[in-house]
């Protein structure tokens, strides 16, 4: 029999003797009559002394009965959803447009399954593009192709890598998490719940999923964008790509929220889109240290803790709407990200160890579809969200100085509405510039940010805003649009043969959630193919 025991508390040094005896003093069986154990979840809890609350699965004879207890319970385990593996599949390549988390993993599905599906990614092949990603942050020149934003290993390549997700569906992470490990990824992303794998083990990751999906039979196109469908009697026939046609009856499009482009053609081929919410701030850098006082307290130099993370909330309150934390990066480097000439946005990223001396996070405004209804053009009847990110995203190249530095301000001079002179001589990002930040963002969300950052820091024990520094500003926290599709099939609901997917399709949120988007798309395919 498999049982689970929750909430056991172990020293941060825990040994297997350790777990062994837990299970012992909580279920009463002897050591002779416990198979095998294992740890499933791992958190931190340092509200006292630093533990970790654990939740071990061990099993048992079946002879024997462990006492009663609120926290044990008998585990059956789930039987995950198996696709059919499709025996000399001999119809057109599926074509896949993006190679980030939800295009890498839609590929690896189809190709394990029997489907070799071919990959178009507009950027380069994941270590070319940390070349010139050096180059872009040293200098300022953008290429519009290949960049934080676009090329292998999608928006995410040069993150914080934290692979956090709200998803229910457990048996499709738990494949992507053994994926990740399989390519290198460290074996406590398994348990821990709160993984995370920074830009220099992801920059080791994707090449190796790149090799897994060839092996397979996957083939990959770089530096090919992807610049219109071909659709007849409303179901895709091809792709144009390189001026050329190339001929699929399935098209899986993972391009993110950053293809703006994409986003046009599909409006002018009618394809099905809705507007939606999204949120829009600033990126806050603090110390580091101060964040680890605030959450470990007087354990704040036991060796064995990691950089201390933070999840902060607003809630609404008259005038002001809620504030909420995003994509927090522990000893992290805030980032210039643009994708487009003229343009910049901003988000974060950190390194395996998390060891840099400062921390930074979204803080976000929720956006509703009212919000933009200004921005509405003719011609692209459901885009009014993204031109509204795009506006914000000009005033900030501009506030800048044009060469993609980030307007940044001490939050003292933000409050106070004026110009920064000097900022922090340790700032993370190498292209910031100080200035006055406040004409960059709409009234509403300048309002509820200089509301709630001050309340939030002193949460984090930062009473000082001068040592608080406010990049302006983050606008592509989510897809501005959903492309429609259907429940059934997951395929656009006015065009058969593509499926839109992943987070610049509106159903998914960060790395697991469109890696996991991709892997339900991919099944979908096998299981129509499996009936034809
Ligand atoms: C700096 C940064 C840090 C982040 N940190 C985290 C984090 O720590 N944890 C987390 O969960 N999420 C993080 N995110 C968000 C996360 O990266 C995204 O949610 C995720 O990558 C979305 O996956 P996707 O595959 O749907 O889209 P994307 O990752 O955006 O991938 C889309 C791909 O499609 C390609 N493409 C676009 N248009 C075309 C075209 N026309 N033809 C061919 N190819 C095209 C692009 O080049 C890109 O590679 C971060 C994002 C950024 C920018």
């Amino acid at each position: 029999m498999i049982f689970r025991l929750h909430e056991i508390k172990l020293k941060l040094e825990y040994t297997k003797e350790d777990i062994l005896n837990s299970i012992i003093s909580n279920t009463g069986l002897q050591k002779k009559n416990i198979l095998s154990n294992k740890i499933i979840r791992r958190s931190l809890d340092a509200r006292r002394d630093p533990v970790y609350n654990l939740v071990i699965e061990f099993k048992c004879n079946d002879d024997v009965i462990p006492k009663k207890s609120n926290y044990l319970k008998k585990y059956k385990p789930d039987t995950p959803k198996t696709s059919p593996f499709i025996k000399n599949y001999t119809g057109l390549s599926p074509i896949i447009v993006g190679a980030g988390p939800t295009g890498l993993m839609a590929a690896l599905k189809l190709a394990e399954h029997g489907i070799a599906p071919t990959i178009y990614e507009r950027g380069s092949d994941a270590y070319t593009r940390a070349r010139e990603i050096e180059e872009y942050i040293k200098t300022g020149k953008l290429n519009t192709e290949s960049n934080i934003l676009f090329g292998e290993g999608g928006a995410g390549l040069f993150s914080d890598g934290k692979l956090t997700t709200r998803s229910k569906n457990k048996s499709t992470m738990k494949y992507f998490f053994e994926k990740l490990v399989e390519c290198g990824a460290p074996r406590s992303i398994l348990i821990d719940s709160e993984p995370h794998l920074g830009s220099d083990v992801l920059l080791q990751i994707v090449p190796r999923l790149r090799e897994m999906i060839i092996q397979k039979g996957g083939k990959f196109h770089f530096n090919s964008t992807v610049t219109d469908l071909i659709i007849k009697d409303n179901k895709v026939t091809g792709i144009i790509v390189n001026d050329k046609k190339i001929n699929t009856n399935h098209c899986i499009l993972a391009t993110g929220h950053s293809a703006r482009d994409v986003y046009k053609f599909l409006s002018k081929k009618k394809i099905d889109l809705e507007p939606k919410g999204f949120a829009v701030g600033v990126r806050v850098e603090i110390s580091q240290a101060k964040v680890n006082l605030a959450q470990y307290g007087k354990h704040v130099k036991n060796p064995l803790l990691k950089p201390a993370f933070f999840r902060l909330v607003r809630k609404a309150k008259d005038d002001f709407r809620a504030c909420y934390t995003f994509c927090m990066c522990p000893g992290g480097t805030v980032l210039s990200c643009a994708s487009s000439e003229g343009m910049i946005t901003t988000n974060g990223m950190s390194l395996s160890k998390r060891n840099g001396s400062l921390a930074n996070a979204g803080f976000l405004v929720p956006v509703n579809v009212e919000d933009y209804q200004d921005f509405h053009q003719d011609e692209y009847p459901n885009l009014a969200g993204m031109f509204f990110q795009e506006s914000i995203e000009k005033k900030i190249f501009e506030a800048g100085g044009s060469d993609y530095s980030i307007p940044t301000a001490r939050l003292t001079d933000y409050i106070k509405g004026i110009k920064t002179d000097k900022l922090p001589h340790n700032i993370s990002c190498k292209r910031a510039v100080p200035t006055k930040i406040n004409d960059i963002l709409p009234d509403f969300i300048n309002k509820t940010l200089i509301n709630s950052i001050p309340k939030m820091m002193s949460i984090l024990g930062e009473y000082n805003y001068n040592n608080v520094t406010v990049f302006a500003a983050e606008t592509r926290s989510s897809s501005p649009v959903r492309i429609l599709r259907n429940k059934e099939e997951n395929e656009s609901t006015n065009t058969k043969g593509l499926f839109p997917c992943g987070e610049g399709a509106g159903y998914a949120g960060g790395i697991v959630s469109s890696a996991i988007d991709g892997i339900k798309i991919a099944e979908s395919i096998l299981d129509k193919t499996s009936k034809v």
